[in-house]
């Protein structure tokens, strides 16, 4: 190993497409970090059996392709069949075995960078945002537990930006950024050979893009030498070594924000021939939950939202110390009416019979209703999509005219709808519109992103399209580096 040679980078998803996985390797302190654990979504099954299932399916790696002792987990890992107590019950008593992993970072709550968690060795440490844990566990809660989202016995440590996090002498910062989804994360970090930053998901055109701007601000504060380094041996080893940088849309882009969704729907809410519109976009998507409401409001409409998005919102705006989520306050917000979820034999889960004792308590029960009650509103409507299956084929305002609206944030949701929903869709004789603002950054955002930070090698990832990086940066001094799967990169 040439003294040049420090730190070693593995990238085992997130290639040529989404599902970050990176393993992160300073030789000489001798720690090892996993970037991110996710899934490539396009490949992700409804209702897996087992871990074996996942892997097979090439969602997840193999655990012998993995440099790591004991990657998964041997005793905690989710059994069909069982409820969610009985399964802690058994799990109560349990450990795993020791694992070389030194701990697992995690960027934000998107399913491409955060699915492998439930599989995780418990004795693994997973660095995680507080309010991004805090997504996770709403998510959880208002779903059925499953193979794919049983955390019981994960060993949880949580960070706010400012924090510093030791990982064997690996000094980690990490930075908010904008993205579709709150609480997400790039990470600083400060090896034995340099910094290396890693982008996580990012925008710079959202209505939080000076969080983006404050990632970079912190990395010239480190790379420039900071009295935290003066003890360090010497300039060399504050330089940015390597971004880790997401390509999400580096091969085609549109200037687009939230601003003119907003303007959008405006515009296609005027003289219509639509009595509603049924719309989709990511339940977590903030910044367009509150963009349909703020709609809603102006032009009289209302907006129906799922029994389940209903419990999920209350969730995150009772939260003590996360201000810009108390708004807009679903208990509050008469725009919103909530569709009940019928389930068989009138059955209520836990978290039915919580937000529905919520409103009550409020004297706001009123703004419940059956999906088949609908029809009778006496105001035109915005729908949060369900599912196109039999309760809505069954139960969609026949006398009404609908539209579809597709506002989503996935990376790949264009294809996604093309093949699968638009047509389906067709069917019950809808036609639909696309709005659309990105959570990801443009080409000449991610040029200027990558030149302030000023690292001496690029390493794309999260892209269809990686090898447009090397066009982008072929007159800056910035090396492209192509990572391919499961090959080491020395740093
Ligand atoms: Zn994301």
């Amino acid at each position: 190993m040439s003294s040049e040679e420090r730190i070693k980078l593995n990238f085992y998803g997130g290639i040529n497409g989404i599902g970050n996985i990176i393993l992160l390797e300073d030789l000489k302190y001798e720690t090892k970090i996993l970037l991110d654990f996710g899934a490539n979504t396009k490949k992700l099954i409804r209702y897996p059996s087992n871990l074996d299932e996942i892997i097979n399916a090439n969602i997840l790696p193999q655990e012998k392709d993995f440099p790591i002792k004991n990657l998964y987990s041997k005793n905690f890992l989710f059994e069909k069949g069982l409820t969610k107590s009985e399964r802690d019950r058994e799990c109560a008593d349990k450990s795993d075995p020791e694992s070389d992993l030194d701990g697992v970072l995690i960027s934000h709550a998107h399913r491409d960078h955060y699915y492998g968690l439930p599989f995780l060795n418990r004795n693994i440490p997973i660095f995680i945002g507080e309010y991004t844990k805090k997504i996770l566990d709403a998510k959880s809660k208002a779903s059925a537990v499953s193979v794919d989202n049983y955390y019981t016995g994960l060993n949880w440590r949580t960070f706010r930006t400012g924090d510093t996090i030791d990982i064997k002498g690996v000094k980690i910062y990490p930075v908010h950024v904008d993205h579709s989804i709150p609480a997400a994360y790039g990470f600083i970090i400060h090896t034995s050979a340099g910094l290396v930053v890693y982008s996580g998901d990012f925008r710079m055109h959202g209505p939080l893009k000076f969080m983006t701007f404050d990632l970079i601000r912190k990395v010239n504060e480190l790379s420039k030498g900071n009295e935290q380094f003066e003890n360090e041996d010497n300039e060399r080893f504050i330089k940015v070594i390597a971004l880790i940088c997401e390509g999400t849309f580096v091969h085609k882009a549109s200037i687009e924000s939230e601003r003119r969704v907003k303007r959008d729907l405006k515009i296609l809410t005027r003289d219509i021939p639509f009595d509603y519109f049924i719309v989709k976009y990511n339940l977590a998507d903030w910044d367009r939950f509150r963009t349909f409401v703020e709609i809603t409001k102006q032009i009289g409409w209302k907006f129906i939202i799922t029994e389940k998005a209903a419990y999920f919102y209350h969730i995150l705006n009772t939260d003590e110390n996360w201000m810009s989520m108390r708004n807009p306050n679903i208990l509050d917000e008469d725009s919103i009416l909530i569709v009940e979820q019928e389930n068989k034999n009138s059955f209520l889960y836990g978290w039915q019979k919580e937000i529905r004792n919520i409103f009550r308590k409020n004297h706001k029960e009123g703004r419940f209703l059956k999906l088949k009650e609908i029809k009778d509103l006496k105001a035109k409507f915005f729908l949060y999509y369900i599912a196109v299956e039999k309760p809505y084929r069954e139960n969609l305002p026949r006398y009404l005219v609908g539209a579809f609206i597709s506002t989503d944030i996935d990376p790949y949701s264009e294809e996604y709808y093309d093949s699968d929903l638009l047509s389906q869709l067709r069917r019950l004789g809808f036609t639909s519109y696309r709005i659309q603002a990105s959570g990801h950054a443009k080409p000449h955002d991610i040029y200027k992103f990558a030149t302030e930070i000023n690292p001496d090698k690029i390493f794309p990832i999260h892209s269809e399209h990686p090898k447009l990086f090397t066009n982008l940066f072929k007159n800056t001094s910035i090396n492209v580096i192509l990572p391919e799967l499961y090959s080491d990169y020395f740093i």
